[in-house]
């Protein structure tokens, strides 16, 4: 009988973070298929209110690492933390969620227990006998299944791929089995000093926002009246993000244009970049502007539900079966239109 372990790391509060409930609500579905045991493996200064939460997931085991020196990301302290609760595991199956944090540990991790890894899994399938994940290879180009039979066996669910698990916390607190992992001078050579981060109405890449809205080159290019209105882009393209709450994705050439500190839109960076050498953003709706929708930026659109365009050109990209609807319009208008009817 398999031993699913859902693995994961929590927040400052001793919370867990979306990505790692949809990790949970993925090791839940698949416990139930195969009919076999759940334990939960938690790290972080605080584990108690996690635990706490998610009393009632069907987990047997509750089991921690929990102090200051797990308090934030390091690679010797969060491997060292993940290897002992996976010994204590003894999982045949572990799922995590792939965030930034646990993707730089759980090779390293699966290695040192001699298991096998996967990442960037977007779905796991499992009837009684048998598990088959699904990715994505090549940018997003090839969906591949495969199935393993080495074990343990490590997966980190994407987040974004499965619905997070929702369910009733405990009346009281969960008994967890607090695991003891030293920690020696030398595994703290490296301390998490602060955290820099933009103020939030700065903050333009929001994963969980209904609409991702694209700008692309043409808001920086000459207009109609021959000149340029770079200005005038920045305040139609901020006014929108604060009235729709998007967030914001960029073709290629504009962040590039940005980067080369030529007249650009001042808020744009390299990680905005959606496409093959960009982001893979998950959103259900999305709206491009000024972009021509050429297929290295538009295999980036993989994973948006409803598409649609802004371009003045009726043969662009868009129109070529990438764009559900196509506004051959100027975005300038356009975008004051809009923003008046959010306005109002
Ligand atoms: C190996 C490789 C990897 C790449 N990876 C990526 C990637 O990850 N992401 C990416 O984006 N690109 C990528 N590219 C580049 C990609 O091929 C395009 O060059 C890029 O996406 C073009 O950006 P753009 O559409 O913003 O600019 P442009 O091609 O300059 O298009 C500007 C568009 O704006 C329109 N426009 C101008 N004014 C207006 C207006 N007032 N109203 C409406 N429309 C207007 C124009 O009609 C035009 O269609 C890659 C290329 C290669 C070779």
């Amino acid at each position: 009988m398999d031993t699913i372990l859902f693995l994961a790391q929590t927040e400052e509060d001793g919370t867990l973070g979306k990505p790692a409930l949809e990790a949970l609500g993925a090791a839940v579905e698949l416990n139930q298929a195969l009919s076999g045991t759940l334990a939960a493996a938690l790290y972080g200064a605080k584990v108690q209110p996690a635990a706490d939460a998610i009393a009632n997931c069907g987990a047997s085991r509750f089991l921690a690492v929990a102090g200051e020196d797990f308090a934030s990301a390091r690679y010797a302290t969060d491997a060292a933390a993940c290897e002992a609760l996976l010994r204590a595991a003894q999982a045949t199956l572990v799922i995590t969620a792939a965030t930034s944090r646990s993707s730089r540990v759980m090779a390293g991790v699966t290695h040192r227990v001699g298991g096998c890894v996967d990442t960037h899994v977007s779905a796991i399938a499992a009837d009684s006998s048998s598990v088959t994940l699904t990715r994505w290879f090549y940018r997003q180009r090839i969906e591949a299944s495969l199935t393993r039979t080495q074990r343990p066996w490590v997966l980190l669910l994407d987040p974004g791929a499965h619905t997070a698990w929702q369910g009733q916390g405990a009346s009281g607190p969960v008994t967890l089995e607090l695991i003891t992992v030293p920690v020696t001078e030398s595994m703290k050579r490296t301390a998490a000093r602060g955290t820099i981060t933009p103020p939030a109405d700065q903050q333009t890449i929001r994963p969980d926002a209904k609409l991702l809205f694209v700008a692309g080159a043409g808001w920086t290019k000459k207009q109609k009246d021959g000149q340029t209105h770079v200005p005038e882009a920045e305040t139609l393209i901020v006014d929108f993000l604060h009235k729709s709450k998007a967030s914001l994705g960029s073709s290629k050439s504009l962040v590039e244009l940005t980067g080369e500190n030529q007249s650009a839109l001042r808020f744009m960076s390299h990680l905005n970049q959606v496409g093959q050498t960009g982001a893979t953003p998950r959103h259900p709706k999305g709206l491009s502007t000024c972009c021509h929708g050429e297929e290295p930026h538009t295999v980036g659109w993989r994973f948006i539900g409803e598409r649609r365009a802004i371009n003045l050109d009726p043969n662009c990209g868009w129109a070529r079966g990438k764009a559900d609807v196509l506004y051959v319009a100027d975005a300038f208008e356009v975008m004051s239109k809009v923003n008046a009817l959010l306005g109002s």
